[in-house]
């Protein structure tokens, strides 16, 4: 590590303590901007890196609602703003009882750098609660997501900071949230991406993270003249992300295996095919049931419910080609990492935000896997939320082929840019670095242009 990232790192550390997350993000950006920086040092003098890992604005506030007992219960909301240099602010919100400051600055730092690779002119932000969802009724739902907006419209809007889903937000919760925006504001505008059809959403925005992941491994492939076709996939995770990177494995010939959820995973050596992900589609988002039940219907498939005792994930331990993770950040660990590659996989395609440890990360890379980390390959959700937007503005919508073809452009463009940014700077096939540069390149010279705000 040079003087200046370690000068850095050491003051972002004094000044945010007790946030490894936010700081885990930061130091793996700021590792690959070393030529950068040496070539330009000009973003050194106006402190840009530095400005870009201090939030521009964070909104916390609490969130007071009654459950179905009548009993009053009581959340913390945040809003963490990050950075408007090329577009207003947008990002996830994330309801999960894991919820702090340091984990939405990580979301947030990454969501800036994403944002800017996708080609579309959206800000930094993310935000969330740590309301856990799992076990609540609709009405309880509801009232929190009312009681949320109630405090959250007054600093959000489709010019300022336009919010999306994350963990535990899903269409639903947009729909509370935008109901509450559109009363209190009496404006119908679209404030929130991951709408409803029905009231300005766009087709293959809940398909479009999973969707991107498999295309961007799919451009990852394609650089050594390889596709998906036969290729063995560990998915983890049973969300939003992972139905429809499922998906798509299937679309493109792949054989998915194994899905996940904090309770455990699913093991289906037959393969997970059309009829059986139908089956976990209605489990995950009608029935809201647990992956368990997929073992019960299907003798195929073995379920390992979690072990705390252990100091590794199983479901990265199976025989494959790729790899999926889309649960959530750090579910790789150095051993995880380790059993990948002595299992065979060569490609790995990040559904989630940072899920893979720094010694993971810096194992793929140094083995010259396919890795295509979670700011990249995971770029295509928001890429489609943009879409959203675009769409709400022109008051029009577009077709599923026409999304999802832009979306497939997208992806293309972002994989293109990271390999392109590794190569000037001396980075060959790191799409780590790639990412890295050519995220922070865009933002760094909007920032430039705009003077010291
Ligand atoms: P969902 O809430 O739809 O699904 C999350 C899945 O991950 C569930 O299966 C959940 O299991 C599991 N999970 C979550 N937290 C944990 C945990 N701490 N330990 C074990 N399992 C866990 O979320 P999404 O699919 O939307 O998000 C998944 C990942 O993808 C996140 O990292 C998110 O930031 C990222 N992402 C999402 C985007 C989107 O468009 N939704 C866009 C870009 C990135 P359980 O139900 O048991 O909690």
């Amino acid at each position: 590590m040079s003087a200046f990232v370690d000068e850095f790192m050491a003051e972002l550390k004094a000044k945010n303590p007790g946030e490894p997350e936010f700081h885990q993000a930061v130091i793996e950006v700021a590792e690959s901007l070393e030529p950068v920086l040496e070539q330009s040092p000009e973003y050194r003098k106006a402190k840009v890196l530095e400005r870009m890992a201090e939030p521009e604005r964070v909104i916390l506030y609490r969130i007071p609602w009654v459950d179905d007992k009548g009993e009053v219960q009581l959340n913390k909301g945040y809003r963490i703003q990050m950075n408007s240099a090329i577009g207003p602010y947008k990002g996830g919100m994330r309801f999960h009882p894991s919820v702090n400051l340091s984990v939405l600055k990580f979301l947030a730092f990454e969501q800036t750098l994403k944002n800017s690779l996708t080609t579309l002119p959206m800000g930094g932000g993310k935000g969330g609660s740590n309301f856990d969802p799992k076990g609540k009724s609709e009405g309880e739902v509801m009232r929190f997501c009312q009681s949320l907006m109630t405090e959250l419209c007054k600093h959000v809007g489709d010019r300022t900071d336009i919010p999306a889903g994350d963990i535990g937000v899903g269409a639903r919760e947009i729909g509370f949230m935008f109901g509450q925006y559109k009363r209190i504001r009496n404006e119908f505008v679209g404030v929130l991406t991951g709408k409803g059809r029905e009231f300005g959403g766009s087709l293959i925005r809940p398909q479009a993270t999973g969707y991107g992941a498999v295309y961007f491994a799919a451009e990852m492939l394609a650089t050594r003249n390889e596709t998906l076709e036969g290729k063995t996939c560990l998915v983890s995770g049973s969300g939003n992300v992972a139905q429809y990177a499922i998906e798509k494995i299937l679309d493109l010939g792949g054989k998915p295996v194994t899905f996940s959820d904090s309770g455990g995973y699913i093991y289906d050596e037959a393969g997970i095919d059309r009829e059986k992900h139908a089956f976990l589609l209605d489990l995950k988002q009608v029935k809201r049931g647990r992956v368990k039940e997929y073992a019960d219907k299907y003798k195929s498939a073995v379920f390992t419910p979690v072990d705390e005792s252990r100091d590794f994930n199983p479901l990265w331990a199976h025989k494959a080609d790729c790899a999926f993770p889309c649960a959530t950040q750090n579910e790789i660990n150095g051993k995880d990492a380790q059993n990948l590659v002595d299992g065979g996989v060569y490609v790995v395609s990040e559904g989630a935000n940072m899920p893979t440890v720094p010694a993971g990360v810096n194992l793929f890379v140094e083995k010259k896997l396919l890795y295509g980390p979670g700011k990249a390959a995971n770029a295509g959700g928001v890429s489609v939320s943009g879409l959203e937007q675009s769409q709400n503005t022109l008051r029009l919508s577009w077709d599923a082929e026409e999304v999802d073809a832009k979306l497939h452009g997208i992806m293309k463009s972002i994989h293109k840019q990271c390999v392109d940014a590794a190569e000037v700077y001396g980075f060959q096939g790191n799409y780590v670095a790639g990412a890295n540069i050519a995220g922070f390149l865009k933002v760094a010279k909007a920032m430039m242009a705009q003077g010291v705000v």
